[in-house]
């Protein structure tokens, strides 16, 4: 069949996004370490390509970046796209906050990806951490200096954060230089994040949703409570315009203007979750859907609960950290 086309938003900064991203975080095993398998996502990342995926979304602590950037050349080579036709976001990781250490660490990124350019590299979190994983207090807009430094370099072509609170995004719109063009955020029904959405909106930013199927899947292997593939509202929209619950919950996120970031390994939900571009959702499906909402967090580090810029609300008994072995 032939390949989807894609439809992009432009950006703060002029440049276009594509409209939905391949996601590229495969979870923490029980050392805390990423572990992609040999070669399945640069496999899954090249069928992407060819199916009409023009957006990956990858970060450092991924462990993915040298899959999908080898991909890329892969089909460069190719000659089915051209890098321009490809949009690759990636991320710097909290150990690398100090500003002398943000060049260094998006490098390391740049070259295993093996590619000229990034186009979207975002702050991953607003905390920074010493290497040995303890709390540092650097302060991000030192972190975003030096960025956009990175950026006026042209080896990233846009900027952007992750996981900023509204204070801390009004905060980098004030004090920065260069204004983020992307705030990427856990967005899914349960978790629809209108406030940040609309703070998004009036200031021209696109805001990227991770982890767009909340309740529907497994995650860290447990079931959580929440609507299901099977929800009759979601059955009956589907239904309506014949397509899939997984479909619905995309064109949802697409329709709000949100950038929905789906990850998969299998090529047969690899083609499912594409193919949401010829139908649309009504408002009042929207609005329907936007009832799933109970402010529902999947990625929530209470460990790191104590730096002063923690970005969300502190719980009372926080778990351990992952990181720390
Ligand atoms: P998703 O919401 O994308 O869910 C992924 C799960 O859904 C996998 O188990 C996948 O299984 C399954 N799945 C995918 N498509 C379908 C489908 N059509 N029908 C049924 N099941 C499906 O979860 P993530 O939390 O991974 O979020 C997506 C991406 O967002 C990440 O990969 C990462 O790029 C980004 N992210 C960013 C964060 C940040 O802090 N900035 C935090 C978390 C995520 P299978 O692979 O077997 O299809």
């Amino acid at each position: 069949s032939s390949s989807i086309k894609v439809p992009t938003l432009k950006m703060l900064d002029g440049r276009e996004m594509p409209a939905l991203a391949l996601g590229t975080y495969l979870g923490f095993d029980k050392d805390g370490v990423v572990q992609p398998k040999n070669k399945e996502i640069r496999d899954i990342a090249l069928q992407a390509i060819d199916i009409g995926y023009r957006h990956f979304d990858t970060a450092s602590v991924y462990g993915t970046e040298a899959d999908i950037g080898e991909a890329i050349r892969m089909k460069i080579a190719e000659g089915v796209i051209k890098r321009e036709h490809v949009f690759v976001t990636t991320k710097l990781w909290n150990t690398a906050h100090k500003p002398d250490q943000v060049l260094p660490a998006f490098m390391d990124s740049l070259n295993k990806t093996g590619l000229d350019y990034i186009d979207l590299y975002l702050m991953h979190w607003p905390i920074g951490l010493n290497e040995d994983n303890s709390i540092s207090d650097v302060d991000y807009m030192e972190t975003w200096r030096a960025m956009e430094k990175i950026q006026k370099s042209g080896l990233a072509k846009s900027i952007g954060v992750a996981n900023f609170n509204k204070e801390q995004l009004r905060r980098v719109i004030s004090e920065g230089s260069v204004k983020p063009v992307a705030l990427q955020i856990e967005v899914h029904l349960q978790m629809i994040q209108t406030e940040l959405l609309e703070l998004c909106k009036s200031e021209g930013i696109i805001v990227q949703g991770y982890s767009p199927f909340g309740s529907l899947v497994m995650r860290f292997g447990f079931q959580y409570p929440g609507p299901k593939f099977d929800d009759p509202t979601l059955v009956s929209i589907a239904q309506k315009y014949g397509k899939t619950t997984a479909q619905v919950v995309l064109r949802w996120a697409v329709d709000r203007n949100v950038v929905p970031l789906p990850k998969t390994v299998s090529p047969k939900r690899l083609a499912e979750n594409l193919n949401i571009f010829d139908f649309k959702l009504e408002p009042k499906e929207i609005e329907e859907i936007n009832k799933f909402n109970s402010n529902t967090r999947y990625t929530l580090p209470s460990f790191w609960q104590e730096n002063t810029y923690y970005p969300f609300e502190k719980v009372e008994n926080p778990i351990s950290d992952p990181f720390k072995s």
